[in-house]
């Protein structure tokens, strides 16, 4: 999609593939499995035979660094947002913990250019990193953009006006595509500003339906998402998301 950098699509998250002059360095490694691992290194190998020398992690979800385990194993540098250990812990769902933390920015120079990761604010969960190529003037949101519904994991520290306020840090990073965490294709700088307008329309009307009498019950049913081009599964709203959307939006004790 843009030189040296490549979007791998398929089961789990999407991972982003920088090739350096020495080495690779991936952005996530997919749900778990041999297959899913597999079928990585083959894309890998599609577009280099360099040896895969550092995974980024964008958050904890078991669908996005699946396979840290195979890749810790064979020695590869895993990184990682500081608190994404906790959320692992918490989990409890076998995914293995980055080998290297970072608090606020990271930056690895491979021999084809820089790559900076950063961590804003508590978004999608409370330890994402946005990875940014400034060569290539492209990110890596993680499930801080995608092409369809957010997930707004409370439970693991989501709060939607701290993604706002993540997007907002991201939209002042110099580049024009956006590798989403779901989603077929790379978006536009134009797309990640459209998505940042949902959620803040989304929150808004969240605050109004509380105003306007919605219990917890009836809370998600009465906040429109049809034009937001989002709609729910029977897994998006578990108590646990209704009870943090309640509280974020204002809704009483
Ligand atoms: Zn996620």
């Amino acid at each position: 999609m843009k030189p040296g950098l490549f979007m791998i699509t398929g089961a789990g998250g999407n991972v982003t593939a920088f090739i350096g002059d020495h080495g690779v360095m991936l952005v996530d490694d997919k749900l778990a499995g041999d297959a899913n691992f597999d079928n990585l290194v083959a894309a890998v190998r599609g577009v280099s035979t360099l040896p895969v020398l550092a995974v980024f992690n964008t958050h904890y979800h078991p669908d996005h660094i699946g396979n840290n385990d195979r890749f810790l194993a064979a020695g590869v540098m895993v990184i990682g947002v500081d608190g994404i250990d906790r959320l692992l812990a918490s989990a409890k769902n076998g995914t293995k913990t980055p080998s290297i933390l970072f608090t606020k920015d990271f930056s690895l120079v491979l021999m084809r250019g820089r790559i900076d990761a950063h961590h804003y604010r508590p978004g999608h969960t409370s330890a994402d990193a946005i990875i940014h190529f400034p060569t290539a003037k492209t990110v890596s949101t993680g499930d801080l953009v995608v092409a369809a519904n957010p997930t707004i994991d409370y439970a693991g520290g989501a709060t939607i006006a701290g993604w706002i306020a993540t997007l907002d840090e991201m939209l002042k990073l110099d580049f024009d595509t956006a590798i989403p965490g779901h989603g077929d294709a790379p978006l536009s700088r134009a797309d990640v500003e459209r998505f940042r307008a949902k959620l803040a329309t989304f929150l808004d009307r969240a605050r109004t339906a509380i105003r306007g009498g919605a219990t917890k019950a009836d809370l998600i049913a009465r906040i429109r998402t049809e034009d937001l081009g989002w709609s729910w599964t029977a897994t998006s709203w578990p108590a646990v998301r209704v009870d943090g959307l309640w509280a974020e939006a204002g809704g009483p004790k």
